[in-house]
């Protein structure tokens, strides 16, 4: 395996440089959004400087060269989680757009009064809202599965929990609070027994994981591209291609038309058929740029380094006594959610931003998680791979002077 050099990847990020030398940020709010590398930047001014046409639509050579540019991106897409087609890659404007096209189509349209839809105690807002509304509108139940002490879905409840009533399981990959790979395998297995259909949101794995959509047999799996290093306002739905071809169109006007009369519209096919109106060009081109360092061996050479960041983290935060996780365990990624006893987490936060460390205070948007653990808010610090020990090592040093009251 090639090594990963963290300095060598740290220069690709002239953000992380902007103070001086020795005053740098540490910035710890990942899981929120990646910091963008330069290959990102420069895809997209190159785009705006000397590529801007709209695609598919004109025959001048400008328009056909983004086109080319913007349409290779989805066989890089593809490659990234293994899809089948290149027509199951739909372009959304990141995560929450891509759940609200599956909840809108397929869900208004196949959910029924009698069906249950399934999701867990650990999803964001994004994944938890649209299925409200589903609810709402249809009829059908929701029904939450719970997490275990460890703040893994539980699989024994999720066995009791789904059954032949589960029309639809809608899960996180891994809890943008918690940092644990969910046994989303199984779960679909589980729902697949009861032929519900399925979709797995993707925003916090796919940055740390090696996802391969076939080997899960999801049928939807969604994630943002600015949680990877890619720019923001872009995101993919994967959908299984005879799903997404039985499902009506979620928005409605130009490109996604095939014949426009007042006698009768007909619909474009797929991808197109989801993505009515001008689309996010430059990001989907800055992301096809970004997911350039998504090469395997260096994605392999990455994750492992990230991996050797969560333990120590993980023992460092053990060494204070003050810390409280939420939950028990390393996480699988360097996600950790944690309160400092005696101190509110809003406070932590401040002071650590008056030190340069940047993380998040709050409730993650994942209120019921936070709720059931009988807490407001929370200490959330999210790492990447151009972060370093030694960083970690100034944000311990921060924590524990906090704590010691030496400020
Ligand atoms: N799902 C999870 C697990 C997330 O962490 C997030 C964002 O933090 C989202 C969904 C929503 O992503 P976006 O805001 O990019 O649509």
């Amino acid at each position: 395996m090639k090594t990963f050099s963290v300095t060598e990847f740290r220069k690709q990020f002239p953000i992380l440089q902007t103070v001086s030398d020795s005053d740098n940020i540490i910035y710890f709010d990942n899981a929120a959004t990646s910091q963008k590398p330069l290959v990102v930047v420069n895809a997209s001014q190159h785009f705006y400087l000397k590529n801007n046409a709209n695609v598919h639509r004109a025959s001048h050579f400008l328009s056909a060269k983004a086109t080319k540019s913007f349409e290779v991106v989805r066989a890089k897409a593809l490659k990234l989680i293994n899809a089948n087609f290149e027509n199951e890659i739909i372009w959304t404007k990141g995560t929450t757009d891509a759940i609200n096209l599956v909840a809108q189509s397929y869900g208004l349209n196949f959910i029924k009064s009698t069906d249950e839809i399934v999701i867990s105690a650990g999803e964001h807002h994004a994944n938890i809202v649209p299925w409200q509304h589903v609810a709402q509108q249809t009829g059908a139940t929701l029904v939450i599965l719970p997490v275990d002490d460890n703040g893994v879905i539980d699989l024994n409840a999720a066995q009791k929990l789904i059954t032949n009533k589960c029309k639809f399981l809608a899960v996180n990959h891994i809890s943008n609070v918690i940092g644990k790979i969910n046994p989303v395998k199984e779960l679909i297995a589980l729902a697949k027994q009861y032929k519900a259909t399925t979709l797995i949101d993707g925003a916090q794995a796919i940055a740390h994981l090696h996802v391969d959509v076939q080997e899960l047999d999801c049928d939807f799996y969604v994630f943002s591209a600015h949680k990877m290093y890619g720019p923001t306002g872009v995101g993919v739905l994967y959908g299984k291609q005879a799903i997404l071809q039985s499902m009506p169109p979620y928005q409605f006007g130009g490109e996604m038309i095939k014949k426009v009369s007042f006698n009768g519209t007909s619909y474009n096919e797929l991808p197109h058929k989801f993505e009515a109106g001008t689309p996010n060009i430059v990001g989907v081109i800055g992301l096809g740029a970004c997911l350039d360092i998504f090469s395997d061996e260096q994605f392999t050479s990455m994750t492992h380094y990230e991996q050797q960041l969560n333990h120590y983290l993980y023992q460092q935060l053990n060494n204070i006594e003050q810390v409280q996780f939420l939950y028990q365990g390393c996480p699988d990624i360097p996600v950790f959610s944690f309160v400092l006893s005696g101190f509110h987490h809003q406070d932590v936060a401040t002071f650590l931003d008056s030190k340069g460390i940047a993380v998040r205070a709050g409730h993650h948007c994942a209120m019921p998680l936070l709720e059931s653990l009988g807490l407001n808010g929370s200490i959330r610090v999210s790492l990447a791979a151009y972060n370093t020990f030694n960083e970690v090592d100034v944000f311990i040093k921060q924590l524990q002077a906090l704590c010691l009251g030496e400020l």
